[in-house]
């Protein structure tokens, strides 16, 4: 069977939940037994999101591969089978480094390079080259129509609807219904200019899904469907949800799935989607409760952390317990006395230090992770929060006053974290960190071999700083033990404590290998640990 495409575009305003949109489309048609591949295509001249602020675009999405992507892709991942690569995000920065490296390779010799059909043609052939083995590959356009900037890929998925057939491509555009508070009344006129703007530059689509806050009402759904070229079952109503999860049955009882495999004149059975059932259950019926300090720099940007507070979600979800999560600012706790302090940590059960980069708000961070050691509060500390979990440890237990990062504090007597060869003086910064999946053997007997029950594991990475070998020994002494190794470069990757119920420390971000039907043991462990604290608090 030769693959279908679907292309998803965005309308009226930014951040409208393509992704989530596109993910739970993927979701629906796995459930019809069919095989999805998924791609994103971001308008930005950056090769890649990781030279980006998360506050400025979100979180950066690292691939096994080691690529640095859209945060899209981390909802793919977690909604779907697909695993995504390198391949399955480009960007505009990346189609024209190709197009130019092409050229002055002679690769078009003799013709005007041009946007059409040079770039078209490259940002075609990329597409193409994700569905290969796929029945369905899910084409995700970021930004938004009427943007300048995505021109050339909406070019792009025009001509394939000409070279590929009417009955291989599939036009989703989503789009915001917004609802008018004073006049009571849910407007369709920004849906038809969006629309409009769509058919001037050649596609009209097929599928519209109508974010809204209330119920579509039949004239509504019939006023999109007369303006906007479409049928009336056409018009898919995306109300919003409690929780994510539960899109992808609100799509199906809207019949998005039966509309998308008649279009696509695709042969499947009917969708099983028994265990969305069962996950959407468990989530609802929830029974116990606990609050988590999230301890991070850009907690301004709920997006920025979102693999992460989705492993959290998931966690909660094999636990049967509803995780508020407490949003702490380490800027604020550094200026805190120490009774606010206590206030401020009085009611969390667990603490995370999650990753990040730049000395801003470190001494709030070890702050925490003082408090959370010392209260013998289950604690999990990310890439950085792994760093200064050491660097808290060396200084207050093991009396090295000194003791720093490379990162932010270069000239300290005693660099317990500090840059391997060749990373601090890295002067291209894009793509150059340790990334992607690396292999980690557990110590036997380790707190952490017992929560992933295993001896090795596979997880991922985005870091230049490494734990410093040299003063494993003192820490050891005083009972941080070093659990986790890459073993052929002799890294630490993972440290825990003895003498606490939950402290672990993970070089690598176990957030991005959650899933809602895969919960990651580490924070499986954590909200487990969290739960029994309170039960002993009480
Ligand atoms: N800034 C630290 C490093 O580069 C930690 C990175 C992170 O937390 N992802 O090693």
């Amino acid at each position: 069977m030769s693959s279908r495409f679907i292309f998803i575009t965005g309308g009226v305003v930014s951040g409208i939940g393509k992704g989530i949109s596109a993910s739970c489309v993927a979701a629906l048609l796995e459930a019809r037994g069919l095989r999805v591949h998924m791609v994103k295509m971001d308008p930005y001249i950056n090769v890649d999101p990781g030279t980006m602020n998360p506050l400025e675009h979100g979180e950066v999405f690292v691939t096994a591969d080691g690529a640095e992507t859209d945060m899209d892709l981390g909802h793919y991942e977690r909604f779907t089978h697909a695993r995504m690569t390198r391949l399955h995000n480009f960007t505009t920065g990346q189609i024209y480094d190709a197009v130019i490296e092409k050229e002055r390779r002679g690769r078009y010799l003799g013709t005007t390079v041009q946007v059409i059909p040079h770039v078209t043609n490259e940002i075609k052939e990329r597409i193409v080259k994700c569905a290969l083995g796929a029945d369905v590959c899910i084409v995700e356009v970021g930004g938004t129509i009427g943007d300048i900037e995505s021109l050339p890929f909406l070019e792009a998925i025009r001509q394939l609807r000409n070279d590929l057939g009417r009955d291989h491509t599939l036009y989703i555009h989503v789009t915001l219904i917004p609802y008018l508070k004073f006049a009571d009344e849910l407007k369709t006129k920004p849906t038809q200019h969006s629309v409009k703007e769509l058919l001037s530059i050649g596609i009209q689509p097929d599928l519209l899904i109508c974010r809204t806050e209330k119920e579509l009402q039949p004239e509504t759904r019939r006023k999109l469907a007369l303006f906007c070229n479409l049928k009336e079952e056409s018009v898919i109503q995306a109300i919003d949800a409690t929780h994510v999860y539960q899109i992808p049955l609100l799509f199906h009882a809207e019949k998005l799935d039966e509309r998308i495999v008649e279009s696509l004149k695709l042969d499947t059975k009917g969708p099983d989607l028994s265990s969305w059932e069962a996950l959407n259950q468990k989530l609802m019926g929830a029974s116990k409760q606990l609050k988590l300090g999230l301890v991070g720099k850009y907690v301004s940007l709920k997006e920025s952390y979102k693999s992460l507070t989705e492993a959290i979600v998931h966690a909660g979800i094999a636990n049967s317990c509803k995780v508020e999560i407490v949003y702490l600012d380490p800027e604020d706790l550094e200026k805190m006395k120490m009774d606010e302090l206590n206030q401020k940590f009085d009611s969390v059960q667990a603490v995370i230090v999650p990753g990040g980069f730049g000395g801003r708000g470190v001494e709030g961070k070890i702050r925490a992770i003082q408090w959370a050691r010392e209260k013998e509060i289950p604690f999990l500390g990310i890439c950085l929060g792994m760093q200064l979990a050491a660097i808290e440890f060396a200084r207050h237990r093991c009396g090295i006053a000194g003791a720093d990062s490379e990162e932010f504090n270069p000239q300290s007597s005693d660099l317990v974290i500090h840059y391997l060869e060749g990373q601090s003086d890295s002067l291209r910064k894009g793509g150059t960190m340790r990334l992607g999946a690396y292999p980690c053997s557990l110590l036997a007997g380790s707190k952490v071999a017992d929560i992933y029950k295993k001896n090795s594991i596979e997880e991922r990475h985005r870091h230049r700083l490494e734990f410093n070998n040299a003063y494993a020994g003192e820490l050891e002494k005083y009972g941080m033990k070093i659990v986790g190794r890459l073993t052929e470069k002799n890294l630490v990757e993972i440290i825990e404590l003895e003498n606490h119920p939950f402290f672990i420390g993970t070089q690598f971000h176990p957030e991005f290998l959650s899933k809602p039907f895969e919960p990651h043991p580490l924070f499986v462990g954590l909200i487990e640990a969290g739960l029994a604290f309170r039960a002993h608090e009480v």
